[in-house]
């Protein structure tokens, strides 16, 4: 690792607010050293030119399924499916099963090699692997770790294989994250959703957080479906369920959040606890549009993920602005939602669950660093920066990636992993995944 790289004649957004026309980052060892207003004559022991470009912090992933990469391209058996959980069953649960140890690495390295060609620095990620689940998580923590890419990691506890499926791997993981900490990884307890586990399972989910002192993660009222699931079975709707079984707190993660009502936003909004919203994977599984704006208005933490669709954070940014203005019909929302959630909100959310104080661009702060290959055709400045973020850098593709002071790509070219044979090897490995599941589920 280059002891000092500094980063020079940039366009650089800190992320507070600021943006220097001619700017320059210094980062030394795995912090940043310095940031410059202008370009000044000092030596590094590595300089990357960044003119014409955009210098800014690696971006966050609030929700992420490494899993789901041999989904790309499969054909599930039967007739397609029709609703929510029609896809769950027909595809997701029957893919999670058919995984082996191979698969879960390569299914890992795969998007992590996109989150480093998309600047995404840090993901928070949520698991499953029910044929091999005890060792898994362990698997992707060093797939992140080779990666260079932070993490926040959990297996999906549920009972719909076996009870209480993952527990036990939930409470491993965070006991070895104990004994051996990781400078990028650290840990959460997962849940799959409501309709997946009972009360019991729920409850030592809760118990296992605390032991740990950490958060949970668990898909909330996605579909309509948790919803009735919910009300029918245990006679409230799922976050007061949740609430209920002491799940809810600043650390958990509720993702999706579509189909609640006003009470249960208030109980998110009394415990403080995090929602993420995922536009494009709710658009894919049409299961409707999330009242996120609403939300953010009523003061909920809204961050933003992928829910493994993509790794690509500035394509779900706009997705969340797009959808958001046809869905309200009003032209005048979201400009400053989407970036909101992406820039301001996931930083706050990776605070918390993670502890520490990346996306942003300031002296002492982790050096997670981007350069966006992206020279602006008008005036780019911190008064019109969503202007360009929106309609112009969505676009662009990212040059350099850089985590924890780590130079992870340059000029396009991944370094920390080899990019050609992953795919080669995981292009070996996913049609055999695909007949082991057609055999067991045709
Ligand atoms: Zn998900």
């Amino acid at each position: 690792m280059n002891k000092t790289i500094l980063i020079k004649n940039g366009r650089v957004v800190t992320g507070t607010g600021k943006v220097f026309e001619n700017g320059a980052v210094l980062i030394e060892g795995t912090k940043i050293k310095n940031v410059y207003s202008k370009t000044p004559a000092i030596k590094a022991d590595k300089v990357i030119d960044a003119k014409n470009k955009v210098v800014m912090p690696g971006l966050i992933c609030a929700h992420h399924h490494l899993y789901s990469t041999m989904a790309r391209g499969m054909c599930p058996p039967g007739a397609p499916a029709k609703n929510f959980m029609e896809v769950l069953q027909r595809l997701w649960w029957r893919l999670d099963y058919s995984l082996s140890r191979e698969d879960v690495l390569l299914s890992a390295l795969v998007p992590l090699v996109e989150c480093i060609k998309n600047g995404t620095t840090t993901i928070i990620d949520h698991h499953a692997s029910p044929s091999c689940r005890d060792g898994s998580l362990e698997i992707l923590r060093g797939a992140c770790e080779d990666a260079g890419i932070r993490a926040s990691l959990c297996y999906e506890v549920s009972d719909r294989n076996v009870k209480g499926g993952g527990l036990f791997e939930s409470e491993r993981f965070l006991a070895e994250l104990q004994r051996s900490p990781s400078e990028l990884v650290t840990g959460l307890v997962g849940l799959h959703a409501s309709f997946t586990v009972s009360d019991d399972s729920v409850k030592q989910c809760v118990k296992i957080a605390n032991k740990y002192g950490v958060g949970c993660h668990i898909h909330v009222a996605e579909d309509k479906s948790d919803r009735e699931h919910c009300i029918k079975k245990y006679k409230v709707p799922v976050v007061k369920r949740l609430h209920k079984l002491g799940l809810l707190g600043k650390n958990s993660i509720l993702v999706h959040c579509i189909w609640i009502d006003d009470s249960e936003m208030a109980l998110i909004k009394k415990s403080d606890t995090i929602v993420v919203h995922n536009p494009e994977s709710n658009m894919n599984n049409a299961v409707g549009v999330s009242k996120a704006l609403k939300m953010m208005q009523k003061g909920i933490l809204v961050g933003l993920g992928t829910d493994g669709m993509s790794s690509d954070m500035l394509s779900q940014m706009r997705c969340a602005y797009l959808l958001h203005r046809l869905d309200n019909h009003d032209p005048r929302v979201a400009f400053c939602e989407a970036p909101q959630m992406l820039l301001e909100n996931n930083r706050e959310i990776i605070k918390r669950v993670m502890g520490i104080d990346v996306g942003v661009i300031e002296k002492g702060k982790p050096a997670d660093v981007i350069v966006v290959d992206y020279n602006p055709p008008t005036p780019f400045g911190a008064d019109n920066f969503l202007g360009h973020f929106i309609f112009g850098m969505v676009d662009a593709t990212v040059d350099t990636t850089i985590v924890n002071g780590r130079i992870l790509m340059e000029g396009k070219k991944v370094k920390s992993l080899n990019v050609e044979k992953i795919m080669e090897r995981c292009r070996e490995s996913a049609p055999k995944m695909w007949k082991r599941l057609r055999e067991r589920f045709a």
